[in-house]
Order: structure tokens, then C-alpha cells, then sequence
């Protein structure tokens, strides 16, 4: 499909940030937007690059009363040689068909999207910030239009892809993060939608977020719905423990999210020699560890961090501290490796990093 590209005017662009230390997460979106409209019996179309600025919602648009509506979200980095470069990006949009699928929603043509999202980034190529750390956050999405108000599946889609320059994800950087173990509420049971990235998982976790925000901590640990004692994730990061000399992070039993920062860290820590398991691991044996002294790192994964190293462990009112508050060795090694490919520094031995410019 031929993909036409209208650019911005003078007056449609907007300034760049000119301090790139200054830069947050999601707040400053790039001057174009690619787009793609679907309608049942005739498939994708339209597929276009526009100037970015609101699109018109029929108020009775299905994804704003069902919540048909599922995203992704990944990177791309310049390095010091001035190539830009994505990170496992075709597998983002293998994982938002998963998610279509579970919402009854249609799937992308992943070599549509991807070229879209590349031609949307190389025509905003200047909005790629340049100091280390700092990238091109990529947010493809995709919502239910058709206005409807019976409850069924949408006959209608538009799928879009935004853009916009981001510094480091934590206000403390890679500070360790305090972490609440949530033993009320929870994100996914297993058969629901916790291995979807869509719009209700995150709705329906934030009152549990805010509570421990004003509690003091950064994030939430979710805990197993059934049972409230299996450690699933943290926030929008997928979970790791390194017990003794094990890594251990939860399995992919249906209410997880199937983090890909989650499967390169896999591999790289069996790369490395180290025992690697994927197995349910209560909270009781986090805690015991922890008491024992045998917890000697835990961590998130995800894009938008990275590596997020756990400084603190609170349940049940008893406050846990990890690796001394500090980051741990084998965070700092993932972080440093898994940073390296992304930023051209380091062999990629995977073949995971693509250059596009
Ligand atoms: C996106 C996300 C992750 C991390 O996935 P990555 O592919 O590593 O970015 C983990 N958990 C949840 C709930 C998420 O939304």
C-alpha cells in the first residue's frame, strides 16, 4: 500500500526542546503522525503521513464506551555516530496482533506499520534527541471507531502511530525504586487480558498506583489474582529476582504482559552462564530471601526503562531493603549491555538492532 505523506507547514511545526537534559516522558510529540484507517470487508486503508494535530471522534465511537483499544511502545536511538536505530521493533508489532486478537480487533500489516513508522521517523529524523540516554519514543495504536452504541465488536479501526523525544523514564533516573506489593487489588487474572497491552489494564490499575504514591513508592507489585501470593509484574515492567545465584522472573501463564525487554534479558543472562528460570516464585520465598540475606538484586524490565533496580521491598507493612538501596551488579551489567546495542556502542550478537539512517 502506497503511503502519502502531507508534511507540515511552517506554522504546523513546533519548537523543538532545546534542552535535551530537561526531557520527560510523553510530553513533547514530534511534527508528524502516520495513520491508517480499517473497515470491515475492505481491510486497511488510507495509509497516510500527516502534520500532527487532533483527529475527529465520533462521540459515540465504540473504544470510548467498550474499550477496544490496544497500543505499543518502543524506541529509537541515535548514537554518537549519528545512526539512528530501532531495538526488536517488527516483534512490538507481532505482539500488538496478539493483542488485536485478543480484543476481537484487526491485525496490522506488520510491514505496513513498520514502514510507516519508519518514514514517519526519518521525516522527523531532527526530533531524534542526541545525548545519551534521551530517544525517540514510538506509541503505535490503535482504537475502535465505528460509532455504535450496542455492544459488539467494531466494524471500524484507526490505527496511528505518534512520536516525541524522552529523557530517562524515573525522576531518580536509575536511582533504585521503592516498591509496594499490592495485596488487595490486582492487574489480570488468568483468562482475562493481562497479556494484552490495552487501555482498561491500565485504567483499572492506577487507584492502586496512586495509593502507594501517596504512600512514598514508585510502583506497584502485582500479585496473582487467584491467590495474592505469586509475584506477576511491577507497573509496566516484567519482574526479575536474582535469589543466591539464580534469576528468577514470573512465567507467561496468560496474565503478564510478554515484555521483550523481559526475553532479551532472558537470553543474554543464559548467555552469560547464569541460572536462568522462568517459575512462579511466591512472595513469602521473595521475602524470605530477602530476610536471609539471599535477595541480592530484584529489578523491572521494560522500554521505557530498561533495567529498573528495586531499592526497597514493603509488605504487609514491613520494609525490605534490596542490594543495600543501590543498584546491583547485574543490573548495572544488563543495563550497560542492553543500553550498548541500542545505542551501536556494543556487538549485537542477536541481531536485534536495526539502523534506519
Ligand atoms: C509494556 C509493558 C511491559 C514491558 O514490555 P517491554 O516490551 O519490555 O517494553 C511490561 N508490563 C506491562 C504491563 C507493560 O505494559
Amino acid at each position: 500500500m502506497e503511503i502519502k505523506v502531507v508534511q507540515a507547514d511552517e506554522s504546523q511545526r513546533k519548537p523543538k526542546p532545546t534542552d535535551e537534559t530537561k526531557l520527560g516522558f510523553g510530553e513533547i510529540l514530534a511534527d508528524h503522525m502516520f495513520l491508517v484507517d480499517y473497515e470491515a470487508g475492505k481491510g486497511w486503508f488510507d495509509a497516510r503521513i500527516e502534520p500532527y494535530g487532533d483527529i475527529a471522534v465520533d462521540p459515540a465511537a465504540m473504544a470510548l464506551h467498550y474499550g477496544q483499544e490496544i497500543f505499543e511502545g518502543l524506541k529509537a536511538f541515535r548514537g554518537n555516530d549519528g545512526g539512528i536505530r530501532l531495538f526488536r521493533a517488527r516483534e512490538n508489532y507481532i505482539r500488538l496482533n496478539l493483542s488485536a486478537q485478543r480484543l476481537c480487533m484487526p491485525e496490522v500489516d506488520v510491514d505496513l506499520a513498520m514502514e510507516g513508522m519508519k518514514q514517519l521517523i526519518l521525516l522527523d529524523r531532527d526530533w531524534v534527541p542526541r545525548s545519551h540516554g534521551t530517544s525517540l519514543y514510538i506509541r503505535p495504536t490503535m482504537f475502535a471507531t465505528e460509532p455504535h452504541l450496542g455492544v459488539r465488536i467494531s466494524t471500524a479501526y484507526l490505527f496511528f502511530i505518534i512520536i516525541g523525544p524522552v529523557g530517562a523514564y524515573y525522576k531518580e533516573g536509575l536511582n533504585p525504586i521503592k516498591i509496594y506489593v499490592e495485596d488487595f487489588y490486582v492487574r489480570a487474572a488468568i483468562g482475562g487480558t493481562g497479556e494484552a497491552k490495552t487501555a482498561g489494564n491500565y485504567a483499572s490499575s492506577l487507584l492502586a498506583a496512586e495509593e502507594a504514591k501517596k504512600k512514598g513508592f514508585t510502583q506497584v507489585m502485582w500479585l496473582d489474582a487467584a491467590e495474592r501470593k505469586y509475584v506477576e509484574e511491577v507497573g509496566t515492567m516484567n519482574m526479575f529476582f536474582l535469589v543466591d545465584d539464580e534469576v528468577i522472573t514470573a512465567p507467561l501463564t496468560g496474565s503478564i504482559l510478554p515484555g521483550i525487554t523481559r526475553d532479551s534479558v532472558i537470553q543474554i543472562v543464559k548467555d552469560w552462564g547464569m541460572k536462568m528460570s522462568e517459575r512462579s516464585l511466591s512472595i513469602d520465598e521473595v521475602i524470605e530471601a530477602a530476610r536471609g540475606g539471599r535477595l541480592k538484586e530484584a529489578f523491572g524490565t521494560g522500554t521505557a526503562a530498561v533495567i529498573s533496580p528495586v531499592g526497597q521491598i514493603t509488605y504487609k507493612g514491613d520494609d525490605h531493603i534490596v542490594a543495600g538501596g543501590k543498584m546491583g551488579e547485574l543490573s548495572q551489567r544488563l543495563y550497560d549491555e542492553i543500553v550498548g546495542m541500542q545505542y551501536g556502542e556494543k556487538p549485537d550478537p542477536y541481531g536485534w538492532v536495526e539502523r534506519i539512517d
